[in-house]
């Protein structure tokens, strides 16, 4: 992979600054490239791009080690517990992947990294169904997203279906097939699941001629191979442009008005977290792409402590957990889930219109048989938390409940009675602590924070401030009925063609 270019240096002034290199920032920056405009991404976290002492670039799922979580000394595993056991261990504090941001009720898992949540995320691809768009982005044209600005996505992403004969013969998806026959015998619809890994490679790591990844529970910490990061997408076409700059371990924290434009503070760290230099640049347009936390943080302190006090009251308000729910099933013992799991989920069961949830048949990718079939629910839910600066503290705080979470347990409870009713199964009680059926404290799916229309104008130009711009999941009012990042990638092309159109 070619090597980014040198950091952005003290003192410059550029014509276009990206914060955070997701899905939101990938897209607006090569098509702000392509346009023919000199871009700087500026990333919190590491470049990725360097094997650590074993070789591997991204430490394994079961064997987490300071790679993995981002400024924590102690692991904070999703699934917390196995056999009613805890399994999180002690680990050096390093500027790793993953980030398990703890807020008031809710843990938030995002991904740190050059890619963004492309790094760490499951890789599945999904585009909402038309109808029920409009519960996702009520003010935007749906024509224009279906006959647009989705296939653009999907194609920018490289999103592709397993082979069928491939999914009923391959041990490997064994507890999928188990997941699909419980649906199926409790009349619930599946579906397949598109995603962005390579689905040839999976089916030559089967075969034993390539190194593995998704079958070696690569995941939840970087995938080695296989799956398509926006390192292997957006990223390399960014690159390719030869326009772009990506400062790796640089975290943005002031924006303010200034001649030509905002003055930008950013601070660049070391791999230990801690601040090495502090360097202000001039940029004559921001683009704000940190991610529906990162992003709400900055704006709601921005707000406050003065430097962009014009924002309007929406910002950091509208923000949801995707109605993220997980839960496990004890099958019988003629109900095998395997020893092996591909890592990539891509079987799901409907039930939206009928009782407000999308579940994923999710792996349990231990190597041992665990009898166990295990899901994220994506669910209906109402909630919605607001983000606010708390000026004595000196941080950005949310008003999450856990309590809230109990119209998505009811909602995935639509699918799972029903289901252990109809096979004579129970709930898991061992995954989440010591009798805990329901993973209520957590969402992968962060989501609103600057609404678009309310916060930001319909395509992201923030209210008050020409030339600051939001283009990440903050935009999305708290819900994309299914998994998120197709809908993020989308919605940022339009809108950034837009604003290449009119303000450039
Ligand atoms: C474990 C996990 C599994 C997931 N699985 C799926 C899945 O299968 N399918 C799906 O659709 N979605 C999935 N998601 C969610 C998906 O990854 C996110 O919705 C998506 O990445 C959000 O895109 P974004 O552009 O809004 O922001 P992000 O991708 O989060 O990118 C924001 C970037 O900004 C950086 N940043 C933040 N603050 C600053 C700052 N102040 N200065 C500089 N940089 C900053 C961050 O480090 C990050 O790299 C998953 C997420 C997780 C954590």
């Amino acid at each position: 992979m070619a090597r980014a270019a040198a950091s952005i240096s003290d003192a410059a002034v550029v014509p276009a600054l990206v914060i955070g290199t997701g899905y939101g920032g990938s897209v607006t920056a090569l098509r702000l490239a392509q346009a023919g405009v000199d871009v700087h991404m500026v990333e919190m976290g590491m470049a990725w791009d360097t094997p650590g002492s074993d070789g591997k670039i991204f430490a394994n799922t079961t064997t987490p080690d300071q790679r993995s979580f981002w400024l924590r000394t102690k692991t904070k595993q999703p699934l917390s517990h196995f056999l009613g056991i805890p399994i999180d261990k002690n680990i050096p504090k390093y500027t790793g992947i993953l980030d398990a941001e703890e807020f008031s009720g809710i843990t938030v898992y995002q991904g740190r990294g050059v890619g963004g949540g492309s790094l760490v995320n499951g890789g599945m691809a999904v585009t909402p169904k038309r109808e029920t768009f409009a519960d996702v982005l009520p003010m935007v044209n749906a024509d224009e997203m279906y006959d647009t600005y989705y296939p653009r996505a999907n194609a920018e992403l490289g999103v592709g279906l397993i082979r069928a004969a491939w999914f009923d013969s391959t041990p490997a998806y064994q507890y999928a097939r188990v997941g699909r026959k419980h649906a199926q015998r409790s009349n619930f619809p599946y579906v397949f699941v598109p995603t962005v890994y390579d689905w040839n490679y999976m089916e030559q790591e089967a075969a034993g001629t390539v190194p593995k990844s998704a079958l070696a529970g690569e995941i939840l910490f970087g995938n080695n191979h296989g799956k398509k990061s926006l390192q292997k997408t957006y990223l390399s076409k960014v690159r390719a442009t030869g326009r772009v700059t990506i400062s790796p371990l640089h975290r943005v924290v002031d924006v303010r008005p200034a001649t030509g434009g905002y003055k930008v503070t950013i601070e660049q760290l070391n791999t230990a977290g801690d601040v090495v230099t502090v360097k202000e640049v001039t940029a004559a347009k921001v683009f704000f792409a940190a991610g529906s936390v990162g992003t709400s943080k900055l704006l709601v302190k921005f707000k406050a402590t003065g430097a962009l006090p014009n924002l309007n009251g929406e910002v950091g308000k509208g923000w949801g957990d995707n109605g993220n729910v997980m839960c496990g099933r004890a099958n019988h013992m003629w109900d095998a889930t395997g020893t092996l799991q591909s890592s990539i989920p891509t079987l799901g069961i409907d039930n939206w219109a009928a009782g407000g949830a999308f579940a994923e048949v999710a792996p349990l990718p231990t190597g041992i048989e665990t009898y166990a079939s295990f899901y994220l629910s994506i669910t209906k839910t109402p909630n919605r938390g607001t983000f606010t600066w708390n000026a004595a503290a000196g941080k950005a705080e949310l008003n999450w409940q856990t309590a809230w979470k109990e119209v998505s347990i009811n909602a995935a409870k639509s699918i799972f009675d029903k289901i252990n009713s109809k096979e004579g199964t129970i709930y898991r009680t061992d995954l989440f602590g010591v009798y805990k059926i329901w993973g209520d404290h957590l969402t992968y799916h962060p989501l609103g924070g600057a609404i678009l229309g309310r916060a930001t104008d319909n395509y992201g130009r923030l209210q008050g401030y020409p030339g600051l711009y939001v283009m990440d999941g903050s935009l999305i009012p708290g819900s994309t009925v299914v998994n998120p990042f197709v809908t993020i990638t989308a919605l940022a092309e339009r809108n950034i063609e837009k604003i290449i159109a009119t303000d450039f």
